[in-house]
């Protein structure tokens, strides 16, 4: 029997773990990428998001440990940080501070580039996988009932070659061509939904205080959407190398400016000015970056009533999510981990990416059922019983300021470590019916880790 190929578009986040899943079940596994690959954590013009924020959450690190064994390790050998949740972070979220209970999850914080790369350094070893670098998908081949491959072209000769394949997953991100492509096939246009907060991200990278450098909380203060003014928010992240990585962020109306002389001032000007008095003696170390890459957006793939057999899609080419949640790496780590398994039960493609969809359920309903709510959003209105469920994870999130089951509760379900289903346990419904049963907590810094930074 001739061996068996995959073909996966796009050799980023979701495109590696695709590429370790099937190199399981099938004989080779190759992958399209535009860029060429930096040997180390370097920004590459691919995933220009990779400047900001980017935290992993336990529910996502887990799912990509199980992929690749040993990533975390790896990870925290190059200087990423394991910030304890809650305890190693100080949290103004949309109803208070988050108590500094001890620890019941955790985030993995350090540089995009870092984390791109180690994973990918882990997928690679693996000699089954080749990577085919500048390079860029033309068109699939096959037809509506069967991908068959896809033609392929280099992009500097232009030289077109035909990649036959078994299975063709696309994991080119937020610019994917699959929903055109599956149209050029004669398939309907699959149907999307988009809620866009207008969100825009600003980034700077500091030298943190050496008495700082290591053991430093994540600090984040967040927006609250019922605000009747724009969201605002300031995250400062430990990452590699003793620095600090800073994000700002506002909804429409609300943006941060990349101007560097108002850097610090915005941040100062958040919900509570708690990162701008951190970072107001501290030396930056990069320019100041802007994003507005930041709406949630979904292709319903699993919708399509006939799906070609040989196709898959993973990662944000299926959704994406107002990035100040955090979830889109760990969503597509878990869709990895769905394939795997829809794989091993001899599921068909359909099935499949019907599993993918489920995965995406989760975090979507958490994005959208908030971010429609800032002022200037724009997206469908959410139906009363989503309303009525967004009152409740309001009263959830303020019972969490005091609660400690319904702290775990809530951490667990953010950090997407257990289902969203999980909020209506009955304990979790009782316990947030009867809501905070003290006074909420005051910002949550301590004055060992203030006079660390401001002597
Ligand atoms: C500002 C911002 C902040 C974010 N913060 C977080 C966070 O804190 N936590 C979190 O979990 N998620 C975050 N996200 C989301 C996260 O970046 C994505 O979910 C994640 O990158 C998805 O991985 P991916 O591989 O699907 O896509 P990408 O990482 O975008 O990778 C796509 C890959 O495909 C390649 N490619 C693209 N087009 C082609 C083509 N035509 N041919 C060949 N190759 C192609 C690209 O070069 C790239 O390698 C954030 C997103 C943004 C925009």
């Amino acid at each position: 029997m001739a061996p068996t190929h995959a073909v996966v578009l796009g050799g980023g986040l979701a495109g590696m773990l695709a590429a370790s899943v099937l190199v399981r079940h099938f004989d080779e596994v190759t992958v399209v990428e535009r860029d060429k690959l930096p040997d180390g954590p370097s920004p590459r013009s691919g995933v220009p998001q990779a400047r900001h924020a980017h935290l992993l959450m336990s529910g996502g690190a887990r799912a990509i440990e199980a992929l690749l064994p040993g990533t975390l390790d790896a990870l925290f050998a190059a200087g990423a940080h394991r910030i304890g949740v809650p305890n190693d972070l100080v949290s103004l979220s949309a109803q208070g501070w988050v108590p500094r209970f001890p620890e019941m999850q955790f985030i993995v914080s350090c540089s995009r580039g870092l984390l791109d790369w180690v994973v990918r350094s882990q997928a690679l070893r693996d000699n089954k996988i080749s990577v085919l670098t500048g390079t860029e998908p033309v068109s699939l081949l096959g037809d509506r009932d069967a991908v068959t491959g896809v033609l392929v072209e280099d992009r500097i000769s232009r030289e077109q070659i035909s990649l036959e394949a078994d299975l063709v997953l696309d994991a080119t991100g937020r610019a994917s061509r699959l929903p055109a492509w599956l149209e050029d096939f004669g398939l309907p246009a699959v149907h999307s939904e988009s809620v866009d907060s207008g969100l825009a991200y600003a980034t700077r990278i500091f030298q943190a205080p050496p008495t700082a450098a290591s053991g430093f909380p994540i600090v984040n203060v967040q927006a609250n959407p019922r605000d009747p003014f724009p969201g605002r928010t300031a995250t400062l992240l430990p990452i590699e190398d003793g620095k600090w990585l800073v994000t700002l962020s506002g909804t429409r109306g609300g943006e941060p400016s990349t101007d560097e002389s108002e850097f610090v001032s915005f941040a100062g000007s958040v919900r509570n000015p708690v990162v701008g008095e951190l970072i107001a003696e501290a030396e930056p170390l990069s320019p100041v970056y802007g994003s507005h890459s930041t709406a949630n957006r979904r292709m319903f793939f699993e919708r399509l009533k006939s799906w070609p057999r040989g196709l898959l899609a993973l990662g944000d080419s299926v959704a994406t999510y107002n990035p100040v949640y955090g979830h889109g790496m760990s969503v597509a780590a878990q869709s990895a981990q769905a394939l795997d398994a829809g794989m091993a039960a001899g599921h068909s493609e359909q099935q499949i990416q019907r599993g993918i969809g489920k995965v995406v359920d989760g975090a979507w309903a958490m994005a959208t059922n908030q971010d429609i709510l800032y002022p200037g959003a724009v997206g469908k209105p959410l139906p009363l019983a989503g309303r009525v469920l967004q009152r409740y994870v309001d009263r959830l999130v303020r019972t969490a300021t005091t609660e400690p089951p319904v702290t775990r509760a809530f951490l667990e379900a953010f950090t997407l470590s257990a289902p969203m289903a999980n909020l209506m346990s009955p304990k979790v419904f009782l316990a947030t019916m009867r809501g905070p049963r003290s006074a909420a907590p005051e910002p949550t810094l301590t004055a060992d880790e203030r006079d660390r930074v401001t002597g």
